[in-house]
C-alpha cells in the first residue's frame, strides 16, 4: 500500500522544497468554488508542496536594476515550468499504484472567480445543480496551511519556517488515503510586526481592517487586502484618483486611470514573461519587507551569510528629467 512517507520522499526527490499532506476532511466548509471535492468527489488527500522563491531572484529589484528575474525565475519559471514537472511526476507515481491523482499546479487563468473570490460575471455556469461553476480554483495557500506547511501571515501570504514568504505552492489532489501531517504548530512566524503594511507601495494591506476565518478548527486573521490596489501597484503603477494620467502608455485598470508610481522605473509596464511578467513591485511589502523582518528575528531555517537589505531602498523621482534615457523615453521614435 502506498504510504505518505513514500509520497513525500518522492516529492522532495522530484524538486519540491517542502511537502505536507492534508486529509480531505480539513476542507470542510470550503467555499464551493475553492473546494477540491468539487474537482474530485472521491478525493481523500491533498498533497501540498512549497517551491522556494530564490532570494537571489529578488536581488535585482532590490537594487533597482534588474526586475525581470523575479517575474521569470521567481514567478513564471516556477509556476509554469518547474512546479508542473514535479506535480505531474508525483501524480504519475501515485497512478502507478492504481490510484487517481490530479497534478494541480498553479494554473488559474480559467478560474470562475476573480482575485477577490467573486464569480466573474458572464463567464461560466455549473453543469448541474450543486456543482461549482468551472473552473474551480483551490486556494493554494490555504491548502498549504491545511497540509501543515506553515502559517498564513498578516499579509495573507503563506509563511513557512524554511523560507518565510518566499514560496509558491503546488498541490496534488488524490483518492489515495495518506497519513496527514499536523497543522503547523512550530515557533510563531508572523509576530504582527506590520513591516508588510508599512512597505506595501499600494497601501493595499490595511492595518485595522481584517478578515477572520476558521480553518480546521483554528481561528486565523489577516489583513483585508485591497486586491484592486495591489493589482495596480503590483504592476508598478499607482491609481490616479484625480484623473490626471502622466503615463499615456499605461492601460486604465478597473475603470481608473493609472499613473507611473515611485516604485517602478519603467515608462510603461514591460512585456509579460510567461503569464506573470507584471511583478514590478517585487512584492516590496508582503515578501521583501516580511522576509527581512523574519530573517532579522532569526526564525527562518534558510539562512544566509549576509543580510538581504544592503543599501537604502530606492524610489523613482519622476520630476528629474536629467535621468531620462532619451532613446527609450515615451514618444521617441525608438519607443
Ligand atoms: S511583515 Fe510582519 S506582520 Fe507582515 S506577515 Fe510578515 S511577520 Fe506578519
Ligand atoms: S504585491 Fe506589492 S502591492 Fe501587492 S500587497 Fe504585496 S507589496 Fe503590496
Amino acid at each position: 500500500m502506498l504510504t505518505a512517507a513514500e509520497v513525500k520522499s518522492f516529492a522532495l526527490a522530484q524538486g519540491a522544497d517542502m511537502v505536507g499532506i492534508a486529509n480531505i476532511e480539513r476542507f470542510a466548509g470550503a467555499p464551493i468554488q475553492m473546494d477540491p471535492r468539487q474537482i474530485m468527489p472521491e478525493a481523500r488527500s491533498v498533497i501540498a508542496m512549497a517551491f522556494r522563491v530564490m532570494r537571489g531572484s529578488l536581488r535585482g529589484i532590490e537594487e533597482g536594476t534588474y526586475f525581470s528575474n523575479y517575474s521569470a525565475m521567481g514567478y513564471g519559471g516556477i509556476t509554469y515550468l518547474y512546479m508542473p514537472m514535479t506535480v505531474i511526476n508525483i501524480a504519475r507515481f501515485i497512478e502507478d499504484h492504481g490510484l487517481e491523482a490530479i497534478p494541480y499546479g498553479h494554473q488559474s487563468d480559467w478560474r470562475a472567480i476573480d482575485n477577490g473570490g467573486l464569480l466573474r460575471p458572464g463567464y461560466s455556469r455549473p453543469v448541474a445543480p450543486g456543482r461549482a461553476a468551472p473552473d474551480v480554483m483551490v486556494h493554494l495557500r490555504i491548502a498549504a496551511y491545511l497540509a501543515g506547511l506553515g502559517e498564513i501571515g498578516f499579509s495573507k501570504m503563506l509563511l513557512t519556517p524554511k523560507y518565510g514568504p518566499r514560496n509558491r505552492v503546488g498541490i496534488v489532489i488524490t483518492e489515495a488515503e495518506l497519513e496527514p501531517d499536523p497543522i503547523y504548530d512550530g515557533p510563531p512566524l508572523c509576530n504582527r510586526c506590520m513591516a508588510c503594511v508599512e512597505a506595501c507601495p499600494g497601501g493595499a494591506l490595511p492595518r485595522d481592517r481584517t478578515v477572520k476565518v476558521t480553518l480546521a478548527g483554528r481561528e486565523l486573521e489577516w489583513s483585508d487586502i485591497d486586491i484592486r490596489q495591489c493589482d495596480i501597484c503590483f504592476r508598478g503603477g499607482r491609481p490616479a484618483d484625480d484623473g490626471h494620467v502622466d503615463d499615456p502608455y499605461t492601460e486604465p485598470m478597473y475603470g481608473r486611470p493609472v499613473a507611473r508610481g515611485p516604485h517602478s522605473p519603467f515608462y510603461r509596464k514591460p512585456r509579460n514573461l510567461y503569464n506573470t511578467g507584471q511583478a514590478v513591485c517585487g512584492a516590496r511589502g508582503c515578501t521583501r519587507a516580511c522576509m527581512i523582518s523574519l530573517e532579522s528575528r532569526g526564525v527562518l531555517e534558510n539562512r544566509f551569510a549576509k543580510p538581504f537589505r544592503r543599501r537604502k531602498p530606492w524610489t523613482v523621482d519622476w520630476s528629474r528629467p536629467d535621468l531620462d534615457t532619451a532613446p527609450g523615453a515615451p514618444g521617441s521614435q525608438s519607443d
